[in-house]
């Protein structure tokens, strides 16, 4: 099935930090098959503002290199790679002086096209970004920013954060991503939930068992040891991904599927989400890859501090104080250097209340799995009969969805940056966090890390490949229950 593309109105899109990394890895070859796919009009422009001393062509060969390694097309149709960089443009700039403005104040001038301002920078240089817009006249009502993760590092500093952003812009204009809401599984899982009557009625405590939800990476810290170890899997991953993700996988319908509506539904679930108890928490490092230490050290000498008390790995139990859910235990769990790299949202349904056949004495349930990546789909498993003669034996088989299958390669080319970028032209800020709601997720975060900041708890160790602590495995078998395998 091919995609409907629906071309977007013309805009000037500012990205500053254009030559960073997630601009070179993630922005702009998203932009590039927005491009091939017809979706970017003619008149379109992509204005690049960053530090670095470089002139339109020298940016412009940047970017055909970058497409080349990481636009993950097997054809690159030179005529339309030709095309798409004659709407490039790079502006030296400095976020926290002087130099570039007047230059970047003069390419925005008398247009009337659609204005965005993608932040793509240290988050230490928002507040500078935004006065400047404001000073250079080019904060104007219209005008759209984006901005990317770490939004903040606790309560305290994502209030400053959203407050100084607030000095300048409106909370209409403010699309704070979190790429895994751009991912299409986790827009089906909605679609799933509300588009089929199937789904909702059995959604809430009373049918459902529990709910898992694993990021698993293979990967370790890398060249981001220094950010990493500030930071650690609970700042990195749960508050923000494993959190949105916790939040559709458990709100009410909202009235409409239109920004405030959806958000203010997520944010209720957040909101109602218990303070975790100690013992309900696991937290690891990463031991070195047996045999292979040196390409793959330990966490420690991969951040470079031989007593660091940074999580790679956490997993933990948490419960929503509401109607629907009181009593269920959601599960999450997120890590680096894991056996495979796999984004699975799990729910396990109640086994059924009793067995009517005398041959199969076990009580069965069924699982939905909603996978995110790889190979995005959704899987439920039901029972039936083992087929043959001999009486009815009953199995459990995965009725599969593989949305590559289903709807053809077309579809899966769509990657979360390109669909949020897309999104911020149109305007449309459903699948963006509002300010409230990453305050509430830090006011949720906050006492657990401060919890182990007081009792000056250390990470136990896990092996690389493996699927995170020991203790991780206890959580569950304490409750009867077990994860999920990690499965690529
Ligand atoms: P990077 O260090 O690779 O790039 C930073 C960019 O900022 C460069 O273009 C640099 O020229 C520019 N810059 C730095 N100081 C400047 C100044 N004073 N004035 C103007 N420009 C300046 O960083 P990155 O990895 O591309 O990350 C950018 C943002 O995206 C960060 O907030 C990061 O946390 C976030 N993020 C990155 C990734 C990723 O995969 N790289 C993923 C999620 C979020």
């Amino acid at each position: 099935m091919v995609s409907r593309v629906i071309p977007v109105d013309p805009f000037d899109l500012v990205i500053f930090g254009g030559t960073g990394d997630l601009a070179r890895r993630k922005i702009l070859p998203g932009l590039f098959r927005r491009f091939i796919a017809g979706q970017m009009p003619a008149g379109a422009r992509i204005i690049a503002a960053a530090r670095t001393e470089m002139d339109d062509d020298g940016y412009r060969e940047m970017i055909a290199e970058a497409i080349t390694e990481f636009g993950g097309l097997k054809n690159i149709p030179e005529d339309k790679l030709t095309a798409f960089l004659a709407q490039l443009s790079y502006v030296t700039i400095d976020a926290k002086g002087t130099d570039g403005w007047a230059a970047l104040q003069e390419l925005m001038k008398g247009t009337d096209r659609v204005e965005a301002y993608y932040f793509s920078v240290s988050p230490a240089l928002f507040g500078d970004l935004a006065e400047r817009l404001q000073q250079w006249g080019m904060a104007d009502k219209d005008a759209r920013i984006v901005v990317e993760k770490p939004f903040g590092r606790d309560l305290e500093t994502a209030k400053t954060l959203n407050a100084t952003l607030a000095t300048y812009f409106d909370e209409s204009q403010i699309y704070r991503i979190d790429h895994y809401l751009g991912k299409e599984t986790v827009q089906n899982l909605m679609a799933v939930r509300f588009g089929n009557m199937l789904f909702e009625p059995l959604w809430n405590a009373q049918y459902v068992d529990h709910i898992q939800i694993t990021v698993a990476e293979t990967v370790g810290v890398g060249g981001r040891g220094e950010y990493y170890d500030k930071s650690g899997a609970m700042r990195d991953m749960v508050q923000n991904h494993l959190m949105q993700l916790l939040c559709l996988i458990a709100m009410e319908p909202p009235a409409r599927f239109d920004p405030d509506a959806v958000r203010d539904e997520k944010l209720k679930v957040i909101r109602a989400l218990d303070p975790v108890l100690p013992h309900h928490i696991a937290r690891g490092q990463y031991d070195a890859e047996p045999g292979n230490a040196e390409a793959q050290p330990n966490y420690r000498d991969a951040v470079g501090d031989p007593r660091s008390k940074t999580e790679s790995f956490i997993a933990l139990k948490t419960h929503i104080s509401n109607w629907r859910w009181a009593g269920t235990p959601f599960y999450l769990r997120t890590g680096k250097r894991m056996s495979a790299r796999s984004s699975e949202i799990t729910v396990v349904f109640k086994e059924t209340p009793h067995s009517i056949f005398a041959e199969d004495a076990g009580r069965h349930r069924n699982v939905l799995s909603i996978r995110l990546q790889p190979n995005e789909g959704i899987t439920l498993g039901v029972t039936i009969k083992e087929p043959g003669p001999g009486g009815m034996r009953l199995i459990d088989v995965p009725l599969d969805m593989s949305f590559a299958e289903a709807l053809g390669e077309d579809t899966e080319q769509v990657d979360a940056y390109e669909r949020l970028i897309m999104d911020v032209i149109r305007g449309n800020q459903t699948l963006f966090m509002r300010g409230d709601e990453v305050e509430a997720a830090w006011a949720w975060t906050d006492p657990i890390i401060q919890g182990w900041e007081a009792r000056g708890e250390v990470p136990k160790f896990y092996d690389s490949g493996s699927d995170g602590t020991v203790e991780s495995g206890e959580l569950m078998r304490r409750d009867g229950r077990a994860w999920r395998e990690v499965s690529p």
